[in-house]
């Protein structure tokens, strides 16, 4: 049975995200670097996992949106066409007591510091959070190009190139994982706002007639992928529409988290009307209208895009998975005490099924069984400690099942399969584990 969380989740989670090495901070050995986290053994499994989960979701089981693996740094034109240059900022105001600065968005009252309560505060004052780099030998105003502040602008550039490639007629998508800087100024809340960070982005492109009617699809769409895929409660996520609209957008709605620090933003999902490519048709004077087959009429398309941070969404699957519940122990002068667990979807647990050969003896057949094991799923052999030991571990990384091979495993060619959440117990015969763990971890 489940008991609260004791303590602060947040805290719990960035401690035991390091120690188990999942996430922590980029370049430790020189104090941390601010706003930049690395992803470690399990970090980078489960990211990974996550990521090919989205990609499935919005790629591989739809025909009508198709993929793009674009650079990040691209032509200098296209964040002056996208509004980056001139716009892309946070207004910021600093405290002079306490010199603490704040997005003044942010501020419960922007005339008194959050932190201090001092009203000796600068003007407020906008911050590009574009990160600049130069391209070519000369280092002047001329060779400089920018980190791509978010991963969709190159699928505008590319959409007549995809489209006459891929042969799509109107409505299709063109998806995009990867990543985006951004020099926030105050980047905290652990991941949750980082200057580099990973996005996974659709455009979907349609005639403006109907273009209401996708926004609502996919809103759905991406609703039920949080909860069915995801697992997340329905008093975890919430739909927050934006109050104020940019001036080509017709409905834009915020999917957010409820995070220990409060509701979040998790993804976005925008009409962004023709904004995008019509901008980059007048950067670029080229001709980025479509030709509809069935009327002869060209026009530029509609765009509704949803775009949400994989890294956001690793910090969000930890908030949900992350429990402490009580467990037997082989503690002296104790009967249970506090398991913590990562209740993973089976689907992206880091590590789907941990072997563990019961005595030293065992570790050669237990190897040969996670070498047959691995060819199917995430696993990992773990020798080290007294299983009860071994098993707490494989709980805190939210391994869903471990196969115990044991002295009588050689005779019954069987294996006692440990699930994490209920503990439960079963043996399973070796030759019915890929049935068993599929159906498992896949439910086919
Ligand atoms: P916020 O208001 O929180 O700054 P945003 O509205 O600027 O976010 P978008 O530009 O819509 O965010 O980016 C889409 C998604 O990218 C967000 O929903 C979020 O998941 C992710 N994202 C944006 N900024 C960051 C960041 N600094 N660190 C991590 N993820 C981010």
């Amino acid at each position: 049975m489940d008991i609260q969380v004791q303590g602060d989740l947040m805290e719990k989670i960035v401690s035991l995200c390091k120690r188990r090495g999942f996430i922590f901070q980029s370049s430790e050995i020189y104090g941390g670097f601010n706003g930049f986290w690395d992803y470690g053994p399990y970090g980078s499994m489960l990211k990974k996992a996550v990521e090919q989960l989205w990609w499935n979701e919005m790629v591989e089981t739809r025909n009508n949106v198709v993929g793009l693996d674009s650079t990040i740094i691209c032509h200098p034109k296209t964040w002056k066409a996208s509004g980056h240059v001139d716009r892309f900022g946070d207004i910021m105001c600093d405290c002079k007591d306490c010199k603490t600065r704040f997005r003044v968005d942010q501020m419960p009252d922007p005339k008194t510091c959050t932190n201090c309560g001092s009203h000796n505060l600068t003007e407020p004052r906008e911050f590009n959070l574009m990160m600049k780099t130069y391209v070519g030998p000369v280092f002047d105003e001329e060779h400089i190009a920018y980190l791509r502040a978010e991963s969709c602008q190159p699928i505008f550039l590319d959409f007549n190139l995809i489209r006459i490639a891929t042969r799509q007629q109107l409505p299709f998508g063109i998806a995009q994982i990867g990543k985006a800087f951004r020099n926030e100024i105050t980047p905290r809340m652990f991941t949750f706002r980082s200057r580099e960070f990973t996005q996974m982005e659709m455009e979907f492109f349609c005639a403006d007639e109907g273009s209401m009617d996708w926004f609502n699809y996919w809103r759905e769409q991406r609703v039920n992928y949080y909860k069915n895929k995801l697992g997340f409660r329905d008093d975890e996520i919430r739909l927050h529409p934006h109050d104020k609209l940019a001036h080509y957008a017709k409905a834009a709605v915020d999917i957010e988290f409820l995070f220990p620090f409060g509701w979040g933003e998790l993804e976005g999902i925008h009409h962004r009307g023709t904004w995008d490519l019509s901008q980059h048709q007048k950067f670029s004077e080229q001709n980025l209208e479509y030709l509809d087959q069935a009327t002869g009429k060209r026009f530029i398309p509609t765009v509704v895009e949803t775009s949400v941070g994989l890294d956001r969404t690793i910090l969000a699957i930890f908030c949900h998975a992350y429990c402490e519940d009580k467990a037997p122990t082989q503690k002296e002068g104790m009967d249970e005490d506090v398991r913590i667990v990562l209740r993973f979807p089976a689907r992206i647990a880091p590590i789907q099924v941990a072997v563990l050969p019961l005595s030293k003896k065992l570790n050669e057949q237990a190897e040969m069984l996670q070498k047959k094991v691995s060819s199917y799923y995430r696993t990992e052999l773990d020798v080290t400690g007294n299983i009860g030991k071994r098993y707490r571990r494989q709980d805190e990384i939210g391994t869903p099942f471990c196969l115990t091979y044991d002295f009588e495993s050689d005779n019954d060619n069987a294996v006692t399969v440990r699930e994490r959440d209920s503990m439960a117990q079963e043996r399973v015969p070796i030759a019915e584990l890929k049935k068993y763990l599929d159906n498992k971890i896949y439910g086919w």
